[in-house]
């Protein structure tokens, strides 16, 4: 083919040793944040720490910023902003933003959850995101959250991680007994009241009387004895069901790499590592929103108040108004995307999907049908990232999310673009998007990580 064409790059194909032995390394990093921070809240804690470790300080509004400042805004411990201010005009060169979601989907517990049935302890649940609900049943979950109890103290629960835990369980039809369940549309197979979460099977044989001799009671001792926690507690709570597994390297190359919740703390751990390696003298923002599973909605979510109100803090910090620095700033909206998967060919169009280990993925537009509901980057931004990265040795691809007409979704950007702020999706490729157990390479979140460094020099 002449230099005139156009191919995508594979980046284990190109890659020599050292650059080889960076990809793993880089990738056994981003496995300890992929295990330790299963939810937003873990995940917000984890960036604080290490935000704390390269110096960062908290801000508060009202503070003044200026020019070598390093300050976070954690938001209500499940959104978290990491600002470092340059020495240049930022009413002339804006701030490089990078926004990336810290929460996966999941399944969470109700507000009133436990009850018994036929001499089990179960608990009700509600899905969060877009999940396929059969995937999430007969596999090891863990509980993870925080019970707010009665005086106002603050629990925090992660149970199911560590090998010596107990996990917690949806069941299952066995096949023997499946004839009706498999002539359901998949989709139907188990429904949204069907998943119930397995507590317990032991009643609470040491009871006076008989009516408390239950499985339920025997339950609530525990939670009591174990937790201080009772039944009512479960009222001001946030407990969330994930899959109790751990990254695995996947097949005998191990170029790819599972993990539950690579959607989309594969994009926020390369966005916060390239901002505390590049340390760059430019103003620049990281951002980790929550809710962006149910339409970056509420106070902690992309929609927030809170990202526009700390450019007005940078703006009046500097003197020059919020509406100069939007105009003058970029952002890129890291997010995965679907990477093109050779057992469901049809779903895909080849020459426009992004393909594993070639490297990072841009999205100039998502949405659905005619684009609906997407931020359409311009050409003119697309040229100026192409140059970036040109500049950066970034390999990178492009591509949709599926064929026209087969599906679609949305990410951040188009609530970034809104503010007058030229944005760009750019993410992984990732295998099983929204299942227990993502599969991406581990050199296209190295090349990711490089892209983010690139914008950033
Ligand atoms: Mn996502
Ligand atoms: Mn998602």
């Amino acid at each position: 083919m002449s230099d005139l064409a156009y191919k995508r790059t594979n980046v284990y194909e190109k890659a020599d040793e050292s650059t080889m032995k960076a990809i793993f390394d880089y990738a056994e990093g981003y496995r300890k944040f992929i295990d330790g921070a299963k939810t937003e809240r873990e995940a917000c804690a984890f960036v604080e720490k290490a935000a704390k470790k390269q110096g960062y300080k908290p801000f508060a509004f009202g503070k003044k910023l200026k020019p070598g400042d390093k300050v976070y805004y954690n938001n209500r411990g499940k959104n978290i902003y990491l600002i470092r201010v340059g020495s240049g005009n930022i009413g002339e060169e804006g701030i490089r933003i990078v926004a990336a979601h810290i929460d996966s989907p999941r399944v969470d517990l109700k507000q009133v959850p436990l009850y018994e049935s036929d001499g089990v302890a179960l608990a009700k649940t509600h899905y969060y995101g877009g999940i396929r609900k059969y995937q999430w049943a007969a596999i090891p979950l863990a509980l993870h959250g925080a019970v707010v109890r009665a005086d106002g103290s603050v629990v925090e629960v992660a149970i199911g991680e560590d090998e010596a835990d107990p996990v917690f369980y949806i069941s299952d039809l066995l096949p023997h007994l499946a004839a009706k369940q498999n002539a359901k549309p998949l989709g139907e197979g188990l429904a949204g009241e069907d998943l119930n979460i397995w507590l317990g099977n032991i009643p609470y044989t040491v009871a006076e009387e008989e009516k408390d001799r239950t499985v339920k009671e025997n339950l609530l001792h525990i939670l009591h004895e174990k937790y201080g926690i009772c039944e009512e507690d479960f009222l001001s709570a946030e407990l969330s069901l994930v899959p109790a597994f751990k990254a695995r390297d996947i097949g005998f190359d191990r170029g790819l790499m599972a993990a539950y919740g690579h959607d989309d703390r594969v994009c926020a751990y390369p966005a916060c590592t390239a901002l505390f390696d590049e340390n760059p003298d430019k103003t620049v923002m990281v951002v980790l929103a929550d809710k962006e599973e149910i339409g970056s909605e509420g106070s902690t979510g992309m929609q927030s108040a809170v990202f526009t109100d700390l450019i007005d803090a940078l703006a009046s910090s500097f003197g020059v108004s919020s509406a100069q620095v939007r105009a003058k700033s970029r952002c890129l909206s890291a997010d995965v995307n679907a990477g093109y998967d050779p057992n469901f060919k049809d779903v895909c169009e080849p020459l426009n999907s992004t393909y594993l280990s070639c490297g990072a993925g841009i999205t100039k537009f998502t949405g659905a049908r005619g684009k609906s509901g997407s931020n359409d980057a311009s050409a003119e931004f697309m040229g100026e990232i192409r140059r970036m990265f040109a500049a950066g040795g970034v390999i990178w691809q492009t591509g949709e999310l599926g064929k026209v007409d087969a599906g679609g979704g949305g990410t951040v950007a188009k609530f970034i673009a809104n503010m007058n702020i030229d944005t760009v999706d750019i993410g992984v490729p990732v295998i099983s998007m929204h299942s227990p157990y993502e599969v991406i390479s581990k050199a296209d979140l190295y090349e990711l990580y490089l892209a983010v460094r690139a914008f950033f020099k």
